[in-house]
């Protein structure tokens, strides 16, 4: 527990003032003392004095009437008197000064009558000389009496006199010894003193100077940008310990509000960093809506599958930057995925590859690896790929396509990459739509082939190709045979089935480039571009024969087999440009095939083969 410094202070002051006080009592009481010898010294000496003027009265006053005795002059008879009276007076003062002494004042009560007897002695011989008796004042003075008494007052007066300066001895011893402890007093009460007053110094000193050192330490640290800095030293005092207290709650405040502060101000540096963050991602995810915008806009006017591949490759990479990938979509059977796009220069397998191959159509959410072994890899990526990205694309709830990207997608492309999955997924979609409702109109409902009029399109384009190009074009007509028969025999359903069987096997058995379409009834048309004469005779010849091969079945029963006899012709720059006499000279090999038995195949009317 820490004491009161002003207490402290009281305390040592007090003490200091009672030490003070004692010793100017003492020295007042040493000093009243002497002071009360020092009278009575005096008193002594006066006592002396009279006693001593008592004696010289008395002697003046004898020789005086010595002399009036001898020499008769009255002047000596008149100084008797007056001396006589000053004896008496002198004698009588003696007694009064006295008082307070009875031994010495019976003395100077004896001295007093002696003088007066001698004075009587001295008076009445003056009388008689004044008288005129001279001789009887000679005859009083030769008896001696006067001279005893007088020696006799000469030894009382010694004797009075030597007392009183034994008296006056010993006041005097007293004065000094009062003298030496006064000095004694002095000698030992100033060192005193100042040893009192140097401690309630060293205990003030040290009572501030250490507390106000350390106070001031601390402030310094504080003004130097300490804000931690804390009286934690003695105070040594309960009040500099409460001013230590208040100043280190003052330093909390401060610290605490310039923390507050810098939370505020690091907070206020953090949100305009993100408004200005903020404003630029938006500026940018603006010019990206814009650009995606502009793609959404071309491919929605896109017509064939090529013009669309063209769009996502010029596109893609102007939203993401530097990363090569490929846009996958499901086949119209959703058994593969194949390639719709590919940019940056990525070598993209065209037969796709199985949904199964990839994990973020099976899962439906985005797939992507960052570092080697950091997630499975997807079996459609090349081996050595170690980071890729793989987004699903997804329309209505269903995943129709997947957006694959060869690098590492970081979070400023991630808007980027959901904007242009959402766009391309809805522009499939879009495309899809146009392009089955264009299907609609081009194909034939029964049987999925071409109809009609697409073929007549597609020959004017092919003819003109081949025209410009000088590559081979050929064209095959061919017709099921005896095909009333299974209308009538089993019906009109048993014919159609008939139909979508041939047309089936017509698709499954030629080229991808070949356009297989229904030219009316149980009538079909292929056009093989770039295909000479002599290659499709083979592959014709082929189909006749599967086709034979077959036997229809429809709802559970079997229809039997079917032949289908075939005409082939080749277009030639002499024909016109439409198509019409290449028909004409395919419908003629097609009608000479039938006129030679059917189930065969005839080149320009030029029969090839016969059936078994
Ligand atoms: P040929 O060997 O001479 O070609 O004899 P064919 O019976 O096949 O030829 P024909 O021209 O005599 O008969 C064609 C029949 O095909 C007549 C028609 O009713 C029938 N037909 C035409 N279009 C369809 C169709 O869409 N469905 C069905 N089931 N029958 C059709
Ligand atoms: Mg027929
Ligand atoms: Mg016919």
């Amino acid at each position: 527990m820490v004491g009161s410094l002003s207490r402290r202070i009281v305390v040592l002051c007090s003490l200091l003032c009672l030490l003070t006080a004692l010793l100017a009592g003492l020295l007042l009481q040493m000093s009243s003392q002497m002071h009360g010898n020092l009278a009575w010294v005096t008193h002594s000496s006066q006592v002396l004095k009279t006693a001593n003027r008592s004696l010289s009265h008395l002697r003046v006053a004898e020789s005086g009437q010595r002399g009036f005795t001898l020499t008769r002059d009255p002047a000596f008879a008149r100084s008797v008197e007056v001396e006589i009276a000053g004896a008496k007076r002198e004698a009588s003062d003696l007694v009064h000064l006295t008082a307070d002494n009875p031994a010495q004042n019976m003395r100077a009560k004896q001295i007093s009558a002696l003088v007066s007897e001698r004075a009587n002695i001295l008076e009445e011989t003056v009388r008689l000389a004044r008288s005129g008796d001279f001789a009887g004042a000679q005859a009083s003075t030769a008896t001696g009496q006067g001279r005893d008494l007088m020696e006799l007052v000469g030894v009382r007066i010694d004797d009075f006199v030597n007392e009183e300066r034994m008296l006056a001895k010993s006041r005097f011893d007293a004065v000094e010894r009062r003298l030496k402890l006064i000095r004694w007093l002095v000698l030992a009460g100033t060192p005193l003193t100042m040893i009192a007053l140097a401690l309630v110094a060293i205990v003030l000193i040290r009572g501030i100077r250490q507390p106000v050192e350390a106070m001031m330490t601390v402030m310094g640290q504080l003004g130097a940008g300490d804000r931690a800095a804390r009286v934690t030293a003695r105070m040594n005092s309960r009040e500099f310990e409460r001013l230590a207290n208040g100043y280190n709650a003052m330093a909390d405040e401060l610290q605490a509000a310039v923390a507050d502060q810098i939370d505020s101000q690091e907070r206020l540096r953090v949100a305009n960093l993100e408004l200005s963050q903020n404003a630029a991602v938006l500026r940018e995810r603006g010019e990206v809506i814009e650009l995606l915008g502009g793609m959404a806009h071309r491919m929605q006017a896109a017509r064939t599958d090529e013009e669309l591949a063209s769009i996502i490759r010029v596109f893609v990479p102007r939203v993401l930057h530097d990363i090569p990938g490929a846009l996958y979509a499901h086949n119209n059977s959703r058994n593969l995925l194949v390639p719709v796009a590919a940019w940056g220069g990525l070598a993209v397998d065209p037969s796709g590859f199985a949904p199964e191959q990839c994990w973020a159509l099976r899962r439906g959410q985005s797939h992507f690896v960052v570092e080697p072994g950091s997630d499975i890899v997807c079996a459609h990526t090349a081996d050595e790929t170690h980071h890729y990205h793989c987004e699903p694309l997804l329309a209505g709830g269903e995943v129709i396509g997947v957006l694959y990207l060869k690098g590492v997608i970081g979070s400023e492309n991630r808007f980027r990459l959901a904007v242009l999955t959402e766009n391309i997924a809805s522009a499939l979609v879009n495309h899809r739509l146009q392009r089955g409702l264009r299907e609609q109109t081009i194909r034939d409902p029964l049987t999925g082939l071409f109809n009609r009029r697409y073929m007549e399109e597609t020959l004017a384009l092919e003819i003109a190709r081949a025209s410009r190009s000088g590559s081979p074009l050929a064209l095959v007509m061919c017709d099921v045979d005896h095909f009333k028969r299974f209308n009538d025999e089993f019906g009109h359903d048993a014919g159609d089935a008939v139909l979508q069987t041939v047309a089936a096997e017509l698709r499954s058995r030629f080229r991808d480039g070949d356009v297989i379409c229904r030219f009316g009834g149980e009538e079909f048309i292929v056009i093989a571009p770039d295909t000479a004469v002599s290659v499709l005779m083979a592959r014709v010849e082929e189909i006749r024969q599967a086709v034979s091969e077959i036997t229809v079945q429809q709802g559970g029963r079997t229809l039997g087999s079917i032949t289908m006899s075939f005409g082939i012709a080749s277009w030639d720059p002499g024909m016109d440009r439409e198509g019409t006499m290449l028909l004409k000279v395919a419908d003629t090999a097609l009608y000479e095939a039938k006129r030679a038995g059917r189930n065969r195949v005839v080149t320009e009317a030029k029969p090839l083969s016969l059936s078994a």
